[in-house]
């Protein structure tokens, strides 16, 4: 039998089958229960009544209670006439503000009636009033304390045309809350209701529409929040637990020459925080168990040299392997940075991108289906269809954000059976977010920089210090240091972001001058070809400067680059300007990081910059970015999304609950993996309806 909370929402007293239709594309409430689900963002306080006199320009809305003394029609031009109404209480006056409805208003007001005024004080005139606030006349049965908290709904221009004001949609949700309340049954087991001491789920709908108080407010929104991410994560670790058991994992057991004699030759120690994720990696690649693992690290941590050992581990076991990454500067660089690492141990390497000639590729399909090339690097070019393995044991990939679900996934299907995937990220993702996000994945993170790399320092210039920042290049650059030169690309300005760059271009070899100073310059409007010499003018070190787009952001390693400028820095977020400021600070030089910003900044642009320039902490920016911009915007996260529309919660301040919410979901999977025991029949009922109103993310990784 339906529910009533699945009725129509046309079929609700005062909606009507044309406002249903706007309340659906505005805020996508279809049925019922989708209203009751649509909560208040912000709540006002009508518990109190103050007086004129304590009024302060701080202060939000607020209730007075008084009489107007008289009225008036003030000014003559269409946009500055208005209705004055003088309004006063014990204490005090104010005057009441109308530009609307005057005549209306006019005739309604009447001098020595009581009043309750609801409204936003606001200063005119080194005065206080209150424009268009809410009058209506106090009585016994109004008598201006409603005793609680007035829920404020979040709006459109469109639904507020609609005639669904605050006060009407309050009163609907009123009204339907009468019709439902019978059916608002738990839905969270009672014993964790009672451990949790957790409002019932009655109570909470209640209370987050019409708080009692300020307490159970707080309750509600806990209780409610707790609910979403318990389910959430409840249902994220359940399919990590069904994936384990379904899907056998490639045992790779040995570890022989390819790798040992690879990690006796390499030119440093590896950190301990490297040989600690290769640990856990090992360890998923021997338990039977197929490896879905992102690795975290901050950027220039050395992730590709976990990557690479971690194919040679494959290698001993008689698996391919495959690194994918981004761009086609980023899978070279791979590439040739692993020739030498490479060299001697007896693996066959090859690399195939966008433009790898056919000849070359005809030659690595052959090399991939006969076994020949044990590890392929690459783009994306890597999960055509044409590209078949004869035994792929490992994918790798590189930036992973910068893949689509569903390009990725096609990784998954290239061997014969699901191989182990190592995903990689050097966005870090703040814990919260990676437990909602990838809650189904392991997640191993490289907490350590190799030592020897000094601090760098990042400091902030506008742009009248311009002379400044060119002397200081001249410097560095006699000193045999090179430097970035990068500038933002957003695909809404692409025309004015190119063209700032090409009159950037142009400034620099003019204050530059070859011979004497060489300048590269790579963006995506060039050809291959093109990019790829200039590449190579600056990794070679022939080049002294490179003025790029945003594309070097991931991953170019010039350990001899130490100074990165980054133009209109504020048009980028955190996690982005850490990640383009690690492309320097690689040698054992001391480096710098110059953020340029024109004079004129945000507050918020601002606080970003002096952050930036305050800590070279990744996760720190990572939370702070969450903090800033909501989870919504987190780079790393655009392109996924998140995984189910939170309703209430708020990933950026509520990780605690969320934490706990993840506790007992865990507690309750060990004991019965499938929830099939008959005590968690509701949680199974609630988890599929769950399911089919989600979309399905369960190959997110
Ligand atoms: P990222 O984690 O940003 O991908 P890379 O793997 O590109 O970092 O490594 C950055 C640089 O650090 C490379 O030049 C690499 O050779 C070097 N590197 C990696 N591990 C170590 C280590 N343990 N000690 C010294 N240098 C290292
Ligand atoms: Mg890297």
């Amino acid at each position: 039998m339906a529910s009533i909370l699945e009725s129509d929402i046309k079929f609700l007293q005062g909606v009507g089958p044309r406002r249903a239709e706007i309340l659906d594309k505005e805020l996508g409430i279809k049925c019922f229960k989708d209203m009751l689900m649509f909560f208040p963002f912000r709540y006002i306080d009508r518990s109190k009544i103050y007086s004129v006199t304590e009024i302060d320009s701080s202060m939000s809305y607020i209730q007075l209670r008084g009489r107007i003394s008289s009225i008036s029609v003030v000014g003559d031009k269409p946009r500055a006439k208005r209705l004055v109404a003088k309004f006063w209480d014990s204490t005090g006056t104010l005057d009441l503000v109308f530009f609307q409805r005057i005549k209306w208003i006019k005739d309604w007001l009447k001098p020595n009636t009581e009043y309750i005024v609801f409204g936003k004080p606001s200063v005119f005139n080194n005065s206080f009033n209150m424009v268009h606030p809410e009058v209506e006349p106090a009585t016994i049965e109004n008598p201006g304390y409603m005793g609680n908290m007035m829920g404020i709904y979040p709006s459109t221009e469109k639904l507020k045309n609609a005639g669904f004001s605050n006060k009407q949609i309050t009163r609907l949700v009123g009204s339907l809350l009468k019709l439902c309340e019978p059916a608002l049954s738990e839905t969270i087991p009672v014993d964790i209701v009672q451990k949790k001491r957790l409002l019932s789920h009655r109570e909470a709908i209640n209370n987050i529409h019409f708080p009692k108080n300020n307490q159970l407010l707080a309750q509600a929104q806990f209780r409610l929040k707790f609910e979403e991410l318990f389910y959430l994560q409840l249902s994220l670790l359940k399919q990590k637990g069904i994936r384990e058991k379904k899907i056998p994992g490639i045992i790779m057991s040995k570890v022989g020459d390819h790798f040992n004699n690879c990690y006796r030759k390499l030119p440093f120690q590896l950190t301990d925080a490297q040989k600690r994720v290769i640990k856990e990696i090992r360890s998923d690649l021997v338990g039977g168990r197929q490896m879905n693992r992102l690795l975290q690290g901050d950027v220039g941590s050395g992730k590709t040299m976990v990557a690479v050992l971690s194919a040679l581990l494959a290698a001993d076991n008689g698996y391919q392997s495959c690194i994918m990454a981004p761009t086609e500067v980023l899978a070279g660089q791979h590439y040739k940075g692993s020739l030498k690492l490479l060299l001697g141990i007896g693996v066959k390497t090859a690399l195939l991108t966008g433009s790898t000639k056919k000849k070359e590729r005809e030659s690595i399909a052959n090399g991939l289906l006969d076994g020949s090339i044990d590890i392929l690097f690459g783009t994306h070019a890597l999960i055509e269809d044409t590209v078949q393995f004869s035994n792929l044991g490992l994918a790798v990939i590189d930036e992973q954000h910068r893949f689509g679900v569903e390009q990725r996934s096609r990784l998954w299907n290239k061997g014969k059976t699901m191989p182990h995937i190592l995903v990689m990220t050097a966005t870090p993702i703040p814990r919260t977010l990676a437990m909602t996000l990838y809650g189904d994945l392991d997640v191993s993170v490289i907490d350590q920089l190799p030592p020897g790399r000094k601090p760098i320092k990042t400091m902030h210039a506008t742009d009248t210090q311009r002379d400044r920042i060119y002397s200081f290049m001249k410097e560095q650059i006699n000193k045999g240091r090179q430097v970035f030169i990068v500038y933002p690309l957003i695909k809404e300005s692409e025309k004015m972001d190119y063209k700032n760059l090409q009159d950037g271009y142009m400034n620099i070899i003019e204050e530059f001058k070859a011979p004497e100073y060489i300048t590269a310059v790579v963006h995506g409007k060039q050809k291959n070809e093109d990019k790829a010499h200039d590449m190579e003018l600056f990794a070679s070190g022939k080049a002294h400067i490179l003025v790029a787009t945003s594309v070097i952001e991931v991953g170019v390693d010039v350990p001899n680059a130490s100074v990165m400028i980054i133009e209109s820095a504020e048009r980028f977020g955190l996690s982005q300007l850490h990640q383009l400021r690690g492309r320097v600070g690689r040698g054992a030089e001391e480096s710098w990081c110059i953020l340029m910003t024109g004079y004129k900044l945000s507050k918020e642009s601002r606080q970003r910059i002096e952050l930036m320039c305050s800590t070279n902490d990744g996760f720190e920016l990572a939370e702070a970015d969450l903090r800033m911009r909501g989870p919504g915007d987190m780079e790393g996260t655009q392109q996924s999304g998140l995984p189910v529309d939170l309703h209430i919660s708020n990933l950026a301040k509520d990780g605690q609950i969320l934490e706990e919410a993840r506790r007992t979901a865990q507690a309750i999977l060990e004991e019965d993996p499938l929830l099939e025991n008959e005590k968690h029949r509701l949680l199974r009922y609630n988890l599929g309806k769950l399911k089919r109103e989600q979309k399905d993310y369960s190959l997110i990784s």
